[in-house]
């Protein structure tokens, strides 16, 4: 099967008339990447309503490190479907909860004992590690960094960065929150602390261990060890935003372990739910644990479809080698886009860890041009970066080595005809 197969110009008929149904029934506001409707989805290639297929470079922004419908996960799915869809873990817990729980814990870096607490979305992950770090610390600030991408919601779009589209208009945003350059001298944090905001009042730092939305900004080796020693230093909780970079991405389970960091509180969610909405907040248990019952929860964190699919996922990407496959993925792309850089000026830098790489281009007039170039003939891909210029990877990592040159073929032509036009 040719993951690759246009049958007509995208978008296509069926297509079309879905996008003009969802124009009346659907605000704006909530941004369609490419022109066209899914009907199924295998591997590292989806199919759309008219038939046509494409390669997913996109992965659904970075949820299918393990593939689309990964056979494990689907597995799970119909066996958990057969038993009981939903019953709230707070109300009548179930086994897949703990078993997820003690799975997070056994990964999460470090050896201080951990306990996890299980959310529906990055943002809501967030926001609980924001929470318990302010009960915990009793402080009150958070510190984040430009070009932080950390959610939508009120509390998370204040430690987000990017204004348009994401912020304006959107003010107020809740108080105490402080945000400083990321990747600069780590000392400047002590600056901080005399000319910004007093450390003893500062609850948390959080620090995504690469900028994902921010445009795969890898900070200089050594730059996150430094800034967490500073953190311990003055009673500050680290707190490491992994929802994009985790579960085998840059190539380790984690991004932090590329360095010898043990986090206070770690937020995972993306990949973590096989193609399920799930997100969690892993923890030292005497942080996690010092609220009290009662004030963390959700009717559906934790849902025992999404943990049975999240359990899946896991054991597909660590029976897979799907972390050494992500440094092998990451390699083959660097080779070519590399080699690019001298025939097309218009890339300014390519960077990335792991299979978490990107290309910087010009402007984001031409690298939206190349994207829709690479979707019209049959590749997906998602863009990054504050200003809109950086071409990311986020593919499946069971993608096949031909899969990923059949991309970098129509990259590279994207690139001919964007640089001529
Ligand atoms: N944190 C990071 C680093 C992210 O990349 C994202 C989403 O892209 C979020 C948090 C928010 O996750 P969600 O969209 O699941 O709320």
């Amino acid at each position: 099967m040719p993951s690759i197969h246009l049958k007509t110009p995208i978008p296509g008929p069926r297509s079309r008339a879905l996008a003009d149904r969802r124009s009346q029934a659907v605000p704006r506001a909530v941004s369609q990447l490419t022109p066209i409707f899914v009907s199924r989805s295998e591997g590292a290639v989806i199919e759309d309503v008219d038939g046509n297929r494409y390669l997913d470079f996109a992965g659904g922004i970075g949820c299918l490190n393990a593939g689309h419908r990964e056979p494990g996960v689907v597995a799970a799915l119909h066996a958990q479907a057969d038993r009981f869809l939903h019953t709230c873990f707070m109300v009548t817990p179930y086994e897949s909860y703990v078993r997820l729980a003690e799975k997070l814990n056994a990964l999460a870096p470090g050896n201080t004992p951990k306990k996890t607490l299980l959310l529906n979305s990055g943002a809501e992950a967030v926001e609980n590690a924001i929470k318990i770090a302010r009960a915990y610390t009793r402080r009150p600030a958070v510190i984040c960094f430009e070009d932080a991408f950390h959610g939508r919601t009120l509390l998370t779009l204040s430690l987000t960065s990017k204004t348009h589209p994401y912020k304006a208009g959107f003010e107020p945003f809740p108080s105490d929150i402080y945000r400083v350059p990321y990747g600069q001298p780590a000392a400047l944090l002590e600056d901080t602390f005399q000319r910004v905001v007093a450390a003893e009042s500062v609850a948390a730092l959080i620090a995504e261990p690469v900028q994902g939305e921010g445009g795969f900004i890898v900070p200089p080796p050594g730059w996150l060890t430094a800034v967490a020693g500073i953190c311990r230093k003055h009673g500050i909780l680290f707190i490491a935003d992994e929802v994009q970079t985790g579960f085998g991405r840059t190539g380790k389970m984690f991004a932090i372990e590329h360095e010898d960091i043990e986090p206070d509180l770690m937020v995972t969610a993306k990949s973590l739910g096989g193609g399920l909405p799930l997100a969690a907040v892993t923890g030292k248990a005497e942080i996690m644990d010092h609220t009290g019952p009662g004030a963390l929860g959700g009717t559906f964190g934790g849902n025992p479809l999404a943990c049975e699919a999240a359990l899946a996922a896991i054991q597909a990407i660590e029976n897979g080698g799907l972390c050494e496959r992500a440094m092998h993925l990451g390699g083959q792309f660097r080779r070519r886009v590399l080699a690019w850089k001298d025939r097309f000026p218009m890339i300014r830098d390519v960077r990335g860890l792991g299979a978490m790489q990107a290309f910087e281009l010009a402007d984001a007039e031409s690298t939206k041009a190349l994207t829709k170039h690479c979707y019209e003939h049959g590749l997906i891909l998602v863009t990054a970066g504050t200003y809109g210029n950086v071409v990311r990877i986020l593919m499946p990592l069971v993608v096949t080595d031909d899969q990923m040159n059949e991309a970098l073929d129509i990259m590279e032509a994207a690139l001919t005809t964007v640089e001529v036009a």
